[in-house]
């Protein structure tokens, strides 16, 4: 798989031809809903001749299509904005474009980025970069295929819950979810505004903490982005790992509790212990992000009523109508499934029982890892219990996919720094990846300790 540096220094224009190139060679994936390509060879042009330059100069990225940006539409893989054009880029595209890069296409997602396996795109699923009868991941799947076929260098995604560092697990790439807060969401589609940011997939640690260094740090546009602190974070000095062993029972997959064994192997030869750690609160938390995430979507889907933007149902006597109409029409069924729970959990007779409770309980989990902080560097963990399921396999079975998140989510309720790096493959051949996970602003330094894995 190829690098930036692979990209910096060349003609962009044959950059960006040959990703287009790579792009098109690789359709039968369905990883990307929209080319960008008259925008993106006219940026081309610019950057040949000069007029742009910076650290990613004619290099070809690729963004998840819940990213506002020009030159395609900003679908979010729904209906509902099947024909929305963006009327402005998202904070983290605009950085990037700063810096030379050149947006060549929008990635495929589960529909307002619902979903851990790209199945509920309402443009139809993604295919697995190493099994086309395996799911990609999700939500951000068609952003980990397109880095793991080689069509660009890196390619970003947002991660609510895991939609980044599952399919990066999924697809063999490293992906990144940093700290909350790390990284502006103005001009990103939002899904549970406690938990969302924006991250990136790449094929290497080193790239990966290139891009999100551009992308990070303050926005008056985004009130919970941080004071930048990616160049600034004191190094790691505990030299011990936790590896939670709440994750390396019976019920996960034995080649990925071999992968992640293996990784903790190597973290050892660096230098560091590794030993068993107690992450109690996991047991609760996919109970708590199920409530909390669905209350927040509830919230921040109410603005599409089919009157300001988006879609429209026509034919329509009343108002009450027009919003139904075009709500039932413009979302998917997890989205609905998403949107019913939340009202339920927010509801005044049941806001107590359920949502009251789970931030209690999300309290307690942060508590959790705060005290495991004072004593270890960053936790090791799987990303997932299996490798890449079976494309259908768990789509008639909304709690089995939720299953699937368990790891993923105890990173995003806390606001943490956790990555995704690729681990070895299964016996059938499939990419497995390993969690490792970090205090607040501890980002770059995990980064630094998966490349120092990789060049080991
Ligand atoms: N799979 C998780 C969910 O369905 C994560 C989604 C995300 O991070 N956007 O909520």
């Amino acid at each position: 798989m190829s690098r930036i540096s692979d990209f910096t220094g060349k003609s962009a224009v044959e950059n960006i031809k040959e990703a287009l190139r790579r792009a098109r060679d690789v359709e039968d994936y369905h990883a990307l809903l929209s080319l960008t390509e008259e925008r993106a060879l006219e940026r081309a042009e610019l950057v040949d001749k000069g007029e742009i330059s910076g650290r990613l100069a004619g290099v070809p990225f690729v963004v998840k299509d819940n990213f506002l940006a020009f030159g395609a539409p900003t679908t979010a893989a729904a209906k509902m904005l099947e024909n929305f054009e963006a009327p402005l880029q998202a904070m983290a595209v605009e950085k990037l474009e700063a810096e030379g890069a050149i947006c060549i296409g929008k990635a495929n997602l589960d529909a307002f980025a619902h979903g851990g396996s790209t199945e509920n795109s309402a443009f139809g699923p993604t295919k697995n970069a190493a099994d086309k009868t395996r799911v990609a991941g999700g939500s951000s799947g068609g952003s980990a295929v397109v880095t793991a076929l080689d069509v660009v260098p890196f390619a970003l995604g947002t991660d609510t819950g895991g939609s980044i560092r599952q399919p990066a697990s999924f697809n063999g790439v490293v992906g990144v979810k940093p700290t909350y807060g790390a990284v502006s969401r103005y001009g990103v589609v939002a899904m549970a505004s406690s938990t969302d940011t924006i991250g990136c997939f790449a094929t290497n640690a080193d790239d990966a903490n290139l891009v999100m260094e551009i992308m990070a740090g303050r926005d008056d546009k985004d009130m919970t982005t941080l004071p930048d602190f990616w160049q600034h974070q004191p190094e790691f000095t505990k030299k011990k790992i936790g590896l939670v062993k709440q994750c390396m029972t019976d019920d996960v997959d034995a080649a990925v509790r071999q992968k992640t064994l293996d990784y903790a192997a190597k973290l050892k030869r660096l230098g560091y212990d590794v030993e068993e750690v107690d992450l109690s609160m996991m047991q609760h938390s996919l109970a708590m992000y199920y409530i909390i995430v669905p209350a927040e979507i509830s919230s921040n889907l109410a603005r599409y009523d089919g009157v300001r933007y988006g879609h429209r149902a026509t034919e329509v006597k009343t108002l009450a109508e027009l919003y139904g109409r075009s709500r039932n029409e413009g979302f998917t069924t997890e989205n609905k499934r998403r949107i019913m729970i939340g009202s339920f959990v927010l509801s005044s007779g049941f806001f107590d029982a359920y949502y009251m409770q789970a931030q209690k309980a999300r309290t307690l989990l942060i508590n959790e890892f705060k005290q495991l902080f004072a004593e270890y560097d960053a936790l090791l963990m799987p990303v997932a219990p299996t490798p890449a399921f079976k494309l259908g396999e768990n789509t008639n079975d909304p709690i089995k996919m939720y299953l699937a998140d368990i790891m993923t989510v105890p990173a995003s309720l806390a606001g943490l720094p956790a990555i995704s790096v690729p681990a070895g493959t299964s016996d059938e051949g499939l990419p497995i990846g390993v969690q490792l996970i970090g205090d607040r602003q501890s980002d770059s330094n995990l980064l630094k300790l998966a490349s120092e894995v990789e060049a080991a």
